[in-house]
């Protein structure tokens, strides 16, 4: 279909610049393996993001991933205990199930326990009124996520986190760009984790990256997404493939030239569905937070049934028949997948639960026309 009109819509460089970013590679015929590309993005990167360092991977769930593995010499008094007490490993990290697959996806794939604590009703970040009483004996790690691009509540979680000695990783993937009190939002907490596939604010095509500040975290890291390779004879980790391509570092070089402009262009969409939906009784529209600079990444609507007469599901057919994709995001839980067995009790996140049952994101990205926002909006409110 010719005029379908999607939740999102990859940000693209003019194709001369892109075309120009990348002739040199037909001389150097260096196309990975952190070449002046990926050298370049990420110093543009860190400078850009605010943080004190950088590194850059193939995608956000391998940044999720190999951070969580790159933490693991900090787990050892906890892993030596439960090897004494229990002769296994045991080990959880904290998170929410309002998020995508990935973040949920990262901690398993560790061979780690999720335990899920519930979101808050406002922003649908976590809610850090429940989290203390989720930490245990086992517990190294909270993994929050900054929602929609909704920023956690920091404090608190640092709060909590340094009471009880836990690392904190965020899963910043929706918040690329956006600041917490003049900081950048990178700077919070041991690690955070950004996503630049090709639907995100910023993209690289695929690709992500972790921001921190400690130097060992950071080495650890840059051998996890090289096979664990310390020198050309020396392979002392376990590590995976992970290093962002030439052409991917390329692809962000330029996109991040037209950031702040393309960031400027989602506020004005975000301005106007405000216009329109602000006020209408059955929808909850975003949540302006008190000093965060917003990257606008997402639109989501929070839909009262019996309020509104209408179904969050039946805006979103009403919406497909006229062309417009809408997103279920994020539904269903990702404690509640088949490949999970039923092994979580989804009760114990009735909040998150019942948000997902009602959400829907609209579509937002920097060329939507005003008058599509404004036929989406009728379309509601119809
Ligand atoms: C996109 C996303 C990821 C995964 O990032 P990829 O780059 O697609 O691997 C993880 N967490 C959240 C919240 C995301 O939106």
């Amino acid at each position: 279909m010719e005029n379908k009109i999607l939740v999102t819509r990859s940000s693209m460089p003019p194709i001369e610049e892109y075309i120009e970013e990348i002739k040199e590679m037909w001389n150097t015929h260096w196309l990975t393996n952190m070449g002046p590309k990926h050298c370049q993005l990420q110093s543009e990167l860190k400078e850009y993001l605010n943080v004190s360092d950088i590194e850059l991977l193939t995608n956000g769930h391998m940044a999720l991933e190999l951070s969580l593995q790159a933490f693991s010499p900090c787990y050892g008094n906890v892993f030596q205990r439960d090897m004494r007490e229990n002769g296994k490993k045991k080990l959880e990290v904290i998170t929410t199930p309002f998020t995508f697959v990935s973040t949920t996806h990262a901690i398993v794939r560790n061979g780690m326990e999720p335990v899920f604590c519930d979101i808050n009703p406002v922003d649908f970040t976590i809610d850090v009124e429940k989290l203390e009483t989720l930490i245990t004996d086992y517990t190294v790690a909270i993994l929050p996520v900054h929602v929609y691009g909704n920023v956690c509540n920091i404090e608190e979680i640092e709060r909590i986190a340094n009471k009880y000695g836990l690392k904190i990783l965020y899963d910043a993937a929706h918040a690329f760009g956006e600041t917490y009190k003049n900081k950048g939002i990178g700077q919070f907490g041991d690690a955070s984790c950004f996503s630049f596939h090709a639907t995100k604010v910023f993209n690289t095509i695929e690709g992500g990256a972790v921001c921190f500040s400690d130097a060992e975290f950071g080495r650890e890291l840059y051998r996890l997404k090289n096979f664990g390779i310390r020198d050309e004879e020396t392979v002392d980790g376990v590590g995976a493939n992970a290093k962002m391509n030439e052409f991917c570092a390329s692809m962000g070089i330029c996109n991040l030239r037209h950031i702040e402009s393309e960031i400027l262009k989602r506020k004005h969409i975000a301005e106007r569905y405000d216009e329109r939906l602000a006020g209408v009784a059955g929808i909850q529209i975003r949540h302006q937070q008190k000093d965060v600079e917003s990257n606008y990444a997402y639109y989501p609507i929070i839909v009262d049934e019996k309020k509104m007469g209408k179904s969050r599901n039946e805006i979103f057919q009403d919406l497909k028949k006229q062309g417009i994709y809408a997103r279920k995001y994020f539904y269903p839980l990702t404690n509640t997948f088949s490949c999970f067995n039923g092994k979580y009790d989804v009760s114990k996140t009735s909040v998150a639960l019942d948000v997902s049952k009602r959400v829907l994101t609209l579509p937002i990205y920097s060329e939507l026309e005003l008058e599509i926002i404004d036929k989406i909006c009728n379309i509601i409110l119809e």
